[in-house]
């Protein structure tokens, strides 16, 4: 049905492009592009093991606005998947637009010299892609992704209006590492170390980083401590669900995961500014993700499940009052490593591109312009989600988060 080209050979690039492979009458033909060709090659290898299909890999630096766009003239795709980091999102989107082509990520740009995430650049394209006549799709991932199709779900399916909204993002994974983070540290911790936001009447009230913590009991994974913390999705949830009246994203992080990033914080190996190491120029939290482990090799070692979802209150819309509703997926790492050789992190963000992507192709979800996940009918996207390894479950709850 399409041909894509996939550009970012890390863990969530890995489980997308076997999703593709084993979706072949959607996908057609898959080509994959990384900074370094052989991490690309050796998912073109398991692709092929595991599935038949063929994949072509390129080397490509996205942040070549020229290369990357003499790059999609020649693979000349329907759609460019940038998994990618944050920090190439505008450097490839305006190479699908010097090449004609619809683009689609699942983190919203960043720009490397400030730790600050936000949907305003990549909004600012909204005129470059509609009067290019193409479509972008931003945060087409877990979270953001499914935390903001799962909404609208709810507003769609349950209820009319939603006055709180509480995101709850649980890794009960246990990588048998002392310190590790499951996606690219450089951009995790960046996350993680910035102050924390929530949305409450209208704006965004700032408190200090990791200074909001409540135990959570998560299904399948027990009791755990979870951080309140920004994350991108509050944005593009507080535009287009404007009647909300709050709404939080909690983490779940370990003693030691806090622990060590805390000592690491002190110390200055989180810096994001250069400093001078032996006559030449370094950013401490580069040298530190250059000596952690990589994601992509916990997959092996990890066990334990996620447990991601909304809980949203408001009124219902059958009239009975208002209402709570807990939407969730649970995804077991040895099974996502089993499939697709990645652990679940990499699996639960790699599923919802794969079907961002697929809902670009088959026309299900279409617009000229810049879009995000909570503007386009949630329906054939859950429908996939069921399909293709993240099945979902909602239930009633006697009401909100007491806290
Ligand atoms: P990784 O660090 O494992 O992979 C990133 C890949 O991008 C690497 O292959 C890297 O190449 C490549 N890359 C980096 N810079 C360039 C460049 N200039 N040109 C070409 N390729 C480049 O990250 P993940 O796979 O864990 O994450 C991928 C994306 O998914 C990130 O944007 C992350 O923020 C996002 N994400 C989203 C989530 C969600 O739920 N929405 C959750 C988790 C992640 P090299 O190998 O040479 O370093």
């Amino acid at each position: 049905m399409g041909k894509v080209l996939v550009i970012g050979a890390g863990g969530v690039g890995s489980v997308a492009v076997h999703k593709m492979a084993m979706n072949a009458d959607i996908f057609s033909e898959i080509v994959l592009a990384s900074r370094t060709v052989s991490k690309c090659d050796a998912i073109a290898a398991s692709v092929k093991q595991r599935t038949g299909v063929t994949v072509p890999t390129h080397a490509i630096d996205a942040d070549d606005v020229a290369a990357t766009t003499a790059l999609i003239n020649e693979v000349k795709p329907d759609l460019v998947v940038n998994l990618a980091l944050p920090y190439q999102d505008l450097s490839i989107m305006d190479a699908c637009l010097n090449a004609g082509v619809h683009y689609m990520d699942t983190a919203n740009y960043e720009p490397k010299d400030v730790a600050k995430f936000e949907y305003h650049w990549q909004w600012d394209y909204q005129d470059k892609f509609k009067n290019a006549g193409l479509m972008a799709l931003l945060g087409s991932g877990f979270d953001p992704g499914v935390t903001s199709v799962f909404a609208m779900w709810l507003k769609k399916h349950k209820l009319k209006t939603i006055r709180l909204l509480d995101i709850l993002d649980c890794n009960g994974g246990d990588h048998g590492q002392a310190f590790a983070t499951n996606f690219n540290p450089e951009i995790n911790i960046r996350e993680v170390t910035a102050p924390a936001r929530h949305w409450e009447n209208g704006e965004f009230v700032e408190t200090p980083a990791m200074g909001v913590k409540q135990t959570f009991d998560f299904e399948q994974v027990g009791e755990k401590t979870m951080y309140m913390m920004y994350h991108e999705e509050l944005e593009s949830l507080a535009r287009f669900v404007p009647e909300m009246e709050r709404a939080r994203f909690w983490m779940t992080f370990g003693e030691e995961y806090i622990k060590h990033l805390t000592v690491l914080q002190n110390v200055g190996m989180t810096r994001i500014d250069p400093v001078m190491y032996e006559g030449r120029e370094i950013i401490p939290l580069q040298f530190l993700k250059a000596v952690l482990p990589e994601p992509s090799s916990l997959g092996e070692t990890t066990k334990g499940k996620t447990n991601i979802g909304d809980i949203a209150t408001g009124e219902a819309l059958n009239g009975s009052g208002e209402k709570t509703f807990y939407i969730k997926n649970i995804c077991d790492h040895e099974k996502a490593y089993e499939e697709t050789g990645n652990q679940a992190v990499s699996y639960t963000t790699g599923v919802p591109a794969m079907i961002g992507a697929a809902m670009i192709l088959t026309g299900k979800w279409k617009g000229e312009g810049v879009f995000n996940m909570e503007q386009f009918d949630p329906d054939p996207f859950m429908e996939m989600l069921n399909e293709h390894g993240l099945p979902w479950t909602v239930e009633e709850l006697d009401g909100p988060l007491p806290f």
